[in-house]
């Protein structure tokens, strides 16, 4: 499998477009990706979590995205860890399998958060493999992970610019106002591009990585909950023209996770709620695929990304 290397795919997109990278756990996720990614000729990111690994094991995911790339084989694509820890990015890494992976150690402290860092860098240096850490800590809840909005803070600009130097992690999460999941977004201020734009400044031409990116649609969370859910609708996520406007102040990578399971459940919710009698999961799963495309088509216009794979494949060949 041609694997893209990162580093190409972030110069390429700095200050142009951004990069979706989608959180995938099942056959349907997968293929609707490629699906989305080869006809509208969008660079992209399949991006695993460690939960998703546990779930559907990284074998699995490794040969479903194998098989799908087959099936689509104009797709342009990066692998990529998402929240691992130091054994995780070391499994990634040395798999072969994976452009790029991130080590989360945004909750330790800023000293060890570095050090943290370091040490997967310099493993990964070794097997050209990009690293993506994170400063700041985002509120929210993904995967198993919960983490409370007053213990959540705004990445520090000033810390910024020395993380990067002394771990050497090539792209950087940043928390500016974004959450995770669907149950923790209460708060309505926004992106804060003072800080994007300070961080920008201090560390220019430096890709950053904007997690919690979806938009989490309000019609979706009623539909889920008039099929028997009990969604908050409250749940907000990322305003489109945000995402837009933070492509400018340097992100590359906007992580895309919770819209994709608010359409499975507002998908298969429906479907069995109007048809009580059926047991059948190719219908549902179909449907599913085809809205997640959908989805996606409309994810990657909006990033600027649509097109881009075209002039890629131009300029690397
Ligand atoms: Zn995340």
């Amino acid at each position: 499998m041609p694997r893209v290397p990162a580093s190409r795919l972030f110069k390429a997109c700095y200050g142009k477009y951004a990069l979706a990278a989608v959180n995938v756990f099942s056959m349907e996720q997968v293929l609707a990706l490629f699906e989305a990614g080869d006809k509208t000729q969008s660079p992209f990111i399949v991006q695993m979590t460690p939960y998703a690994r546990d779930y559907a094991t990284p074998d699995m995911l490794d040969n479903m995205i194998k098989a799908a790339y087959r099936q689509f084989p104009r797709a342009l694509f990066a692998t990529h860890l998402d929240h691992g820890n130091e054994e995780h990015c070391a499994d990634a890494i040395r798999s072969g399998r994976y452009s790029s992976v991130m080590i989360d150690a945004s909750h330790s402290p800023f000293e060890e958060n570095i050090a943290r860092t370091a040490k997967v860098v310099n493993l990964a240096k070794k097997y050209d493999v990009f690293v993506e850490a994170e400063l700041g800590v985002l509120s929210g809840v993904e995967d198993n992970i919960s983490v409370d909005e007053r213990k959540a803070k705004y990445t520090d600009p000033e810390e910024c610019e020395a993380f990067v130097r002394e771990a050497g992690c090539n792209t950087l999460a940043v928390a500016v106002g974004t959450s995770h999941g669907a149950y923790k977004f209460s708060g309505g201020q926004g992106l804060q591009f003072d800080i994007l734009e300070d961080i920008q400044r201090r560390l220019p031409e430096f890709p950053l990585v904007l997690h919690g990116g979806s938009k989490v649609n309000v019609q979706e969370v009623h539909r889920i909950n008039e099929a028997g859910g009990k969604m908050n609708v409250n749940a907000k996520g990322v305003e489109p023209e945000e995402l837009q406007r933070s492509i400018n102040y340097g992100i590359c990578k906007v992580n895309i996770a919770t819209d994709m399971r608010l359409l499975w459940a507002r998908v298969h919710r429906e479907y069995f709620r109007d048809t009580p009698d059926q047991i059948d999961l190719v219908v549902p799963g179909k449907i599913y695929i085809r809205e997640f495309v959908a989805l996606m088509e409309q994810r990657f216009e909006l990033l600027g990304a649509t097109g881009q794979a075209e002039h890629f494949k131009k300029a690397y060949g």
